[in-house]
């Protein structure tokens, strides 16, 4: 079977709202542009995975029409509380001020991505839907020029099955990677073109992994537009973390856990962190007679400013989380991958991607970005130092002190060895309000054929499991780790794409590359 090329002026790897909303800015800067999305998932929103609460300031630039086309975002942001949790008791504090939510919408990203892709179909744009990129094409002067999918129909040892197909080679003037937080092919790039060590300046990344549940609760437990975050308990006060609880449409509670991949114990469980969370007295009656409808997981950025790698790179452009542009302190991202999507539309039409950075820096986002830069690296003292330190960052000196704290090591280097630290026992689960990481999967409608290759890759097949007692089997949300008679088992079909072993592994042993397209979860609605 025959290669098949195909050639466009824009090729755009990821339909978030990143992608999305670079291709629709290019189709009303000039609607004769050939702009192609390519989505790993199975449709437009299968991948993706929020909180959510959308700031409108992106939208209103993209679509100041926004309320007339049918958006699905309903639900305005009506009270916020902030609460620091001890095992027993709960503390309502002031909000933090970039925690104010007044003006804002709780989503569904994953709906807001489809009615995206809608729109952007509308303009003419070609949408592809379970095409995984894997590979970048370069020319002789070391340019992209395009980009590869990946193979489908291959077995296990990589032989051709009767539904073989070869993946296909799309040409382009220039490519956006929007694959989100930890992109697989924007890890490469950023590795060819070494635009993460381009300045000395630059911290290594530091991400977090978000666990979220959908409830539908009972009506005296609901109160449409509340948000709740929590930080403290369950989690000790040198892990960085807390909880996002949203009241939204149709009597339905997004519910998550989010805990910095910085974390130091090999023991802890994220995914057990948050079914502990839920029985906290405050927390447990919310769940009266409610059912859990929803389950997944994905990794967030939260290296903020000071790990924004180069930006541009010869042939294209890194936006959204493919380049690490996310608000931590606010946990928003989704207008600053509009944005960032939007101002890199606009400069390919300008003519020269090397001035990305400096248009970028003309507009809301550097300044918002720059302003909360201090916030995420002072939780390294601890909790109350953190909330200190944000304090005084924020209103003393409102996001501008002459000084940027750097994230000193990457996430897979904090782990104190299994011997160092102390075994955490979890409760078992109740199966009413607490469940276990296979009970749990069935709710992401997980959808992976197990006869194809494996796509997560160990360089060492053996890798010691004695140093960290093998923290994968805890900090892997979907049980795809596993140890039998002493050997790490994969069970792949199992895995939600969150992308945390790629980040996580203290050994980099484990690498995340795509499935074939249309494999893993259906997000949709979550
Ligand atoms: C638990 C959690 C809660 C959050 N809460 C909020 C919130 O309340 N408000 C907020 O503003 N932000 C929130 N965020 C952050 C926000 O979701 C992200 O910043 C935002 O989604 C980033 O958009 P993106 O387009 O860059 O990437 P993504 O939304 O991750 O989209 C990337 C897309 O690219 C596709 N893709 C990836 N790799 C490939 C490939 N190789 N080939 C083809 N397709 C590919 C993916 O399948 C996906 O569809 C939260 C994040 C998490 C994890
Ligand atoms: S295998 Fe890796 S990417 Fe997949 S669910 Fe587990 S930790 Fe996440």
């Amino acid at each position: 079977m025959t290669q098949e090329s195909l050639h466009c002026d824009i090729a755009i790897v990821g339909a978030g709202p990143a992608g999305l909303s670079a291709a629709i800015r290019l189709k009303q800067l000039n609607p004769d542009y050939h702009v192609c999305v390519l989505e790993k998932g199975a449709e437009v929103g299968a991948h993706i995975l929020s909180g959510a609460v959308l700031e409108p300031s992106a939208l209103n630039e993209l679509f100041p029409d926004w309320k007339t086309r049918s958006a699905p975002v309903f639900t305005e942001a009506l009270q916020d509380d902030f609460l620091v949790l001890t095992s027993t008791r709960s503390v309502k504090l002031p909000t933090p001020k970039p925690m104010k939510n007044h003006g804002n919408y709780i989503i569904c990203l994953s709906l807001f991505c489809k009615w995206l892709g809608k729109e952007a179909e509308k303009l003419g744009i070609e949408i592809y839907p379970g095409f995984a990129v894997t590979d970048a094409i370069f020319d002789e002067n070391n340019k992209i020029i395009g980009v590869k999918t990946g193979d489908m129909g291959l077995d296990k040892n990589h032989e051709k099955t009767s539904r073989y197909q070869p993946g296909i080679l799309l040409y382009a003037k220039h490519i956006l990677l929007a694959e989100g937080c930890r992109g697989s092919l924007s890890k490469k790039i950023i590795a060819h073109y070494q635009l993460d060590k381009s300045n000395k300046q630059i911290s290594p990344p530091t991400y977090g992994l978000g666990i979220k549940e959908l409830w539908e609760i009972s009506p005296d437990q609901h109160q449409l537009g509340k948000i709740v975050h929590t930080v403290g308990w369950p989690l000790d006060h040198h892990t960085y973390g807390g909880s996002f609880i949203y009241h939204l449409e149709n009597h339905q509670l997004a519910i998550g856990f989010v805990v910095g991949l910085d974390y130091q114990n090999p023991y802890l469980d994220i995914f057990e962190e948050f079914q502990r969370f839920k029985l906290h007295p405050k927390i447990k009656p919310l769940f009266k007679n409610a059912k859990r409808i929803g389950y997944g997981a994905r990794s967030l950025c939260e290296g903020g400013y000071q790990s924004l790698p180069k930006l541009d790179f010869p042939g294209g452009l890194l936006i959204g989380d493919s380049a690490g542009f996310l608000n931590v302190p606010k946990i928003k991202g989704i207008h600053m991958a509009m944005k960032s999507g939007m101002v890199a539309a606009e400069t390919l039409h300008q003519g020269n991607i090397s001035t990305y950075q400096a248009n970028l820096e003309q507009t809301w986002l550097w300044q918002e970005l720059y302003a909360v830069r201090n916030i995420r690296p002072g939780f390294r003292w601890g909790l109350i130092p953190g909330l200190i330190l944000a304090a005084i960052d924020t209103y003393l000196f409102s996001g501008k002190a002459p000084w940027t704290l750097r994230h000193k090591i990457p996430d897979y280097a904090s782990l104190k060895t299994a011997q160092n630290s102390k075994v955490i026992n979890y409760p078992k689960p109740d199966n009413t309000i607490t469940f276990d990481k296979l009970s749990s999967l069935y709710l992401s409608n997980i959808h992976h054929d197990h006869h194809q290759p494996n796509h997560l890759i160990l360089k060492n097949p053996n890798p010691d499991l004695v140093t960290y007692n093998a923290p994968e089997q805890r900090y892997c949300p979907a049980k795809v780790y596993e140890i039998h008679q002493e050997r790490l088992q994969i069970n792949a079909q199992n895995c939600l794409h969150c992308k945390a072993c790629d980040i996580k592994d203290p050994f980099q042993n484990i690498t995340w590359t795509p499935p074939e397209g249309g494999s893993g979860p259906d997000f949709s609605g979550l």
